[in-house]
């Protein structure tokens, strides 16, 4: 996952489909989403190279001139929201329990409303789960590997996570798969 304010265009890409080589600028883009994910695509053969995602910064501080004081009184429960968001999310290595010696493989499951890090079956991190969250698959998946190192072999989205994980955004499949493989060198079937 790439955020749209990095210097995404200059980012280089190997195609795993064809042995095309390039930069994010000279890649296809495919469809927008919901004003918050594009695909990039191979300008070859298509494959799937990576999810631009679209800064979620809203406006700067200019936006808040002209509004009313119901307005902002709507925006700062919305930036409330967010904050205890992510308070209750997983930030930093330290947040993870130290687990016994040995390969570990761990699952990503859904409960309720909220996303489980499971390793069989102990919960070792829980959160607010995301609808279409496959970027905070992504992040979580760096702060796991960052904790385990190269024990955690895999994370592995259960059956019941996978319908609020993936959404109706096609791609996030493939990334998903192309994450996996990155991190855990793992041939993930959808
Ligand atoms: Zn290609």
């Amino acid at each position: 996952m790439t955020i749209y304010s990095e210097e995404w265009m200059k980012k280089a890409y190997i195609c795993n489909g064809c042995s095309w080589s390039g930069t994010g600028a000279e890649s296809t883009r495919g469809h927008m989403y919901r004003g918050k994910f594009l695909d990039l695509n191979c300008p070859t053969c298509s494959e799937l190279l990576d999810v631009l995602m679209l800064s979620a910064k809203k406006g700067c501080a200019h936006s808040l001139e002209g509004l009313t004081e119901e307005q902002l009184k709507a925006k700062e429960d919305e930036d409330e929201q967010e904050r205890q968001y992510r308070e209750k999310c997983l930030s930093s290595a330290d947040q993870l329990p130290n687990l016994p010696d040995g390969d570990l493989t761990l699952n990503w499951d859904m409960e309720q409303d909220q996303i489980q890090i499971k390793n069989g079956e102990t919960v070792i991190w829980s959160e607010p789960a995301v609808y279409e969250g496959f970027d905070r698959f992504e992040q979580v998946a760096l702060i796991l590997k960052e904790k385990y190192g190269t024990r955690l072999k895999d994370l592995v989205p259960t059956e019941r996570s996978k319908l609020f994980l993936y959404g109706d955004y096609e791609p996030s499949l493939t990334f998903l798969i192309k994450l996996r493989k990155e991190l855990f060198g793992v041939d993930a079937e959808y």
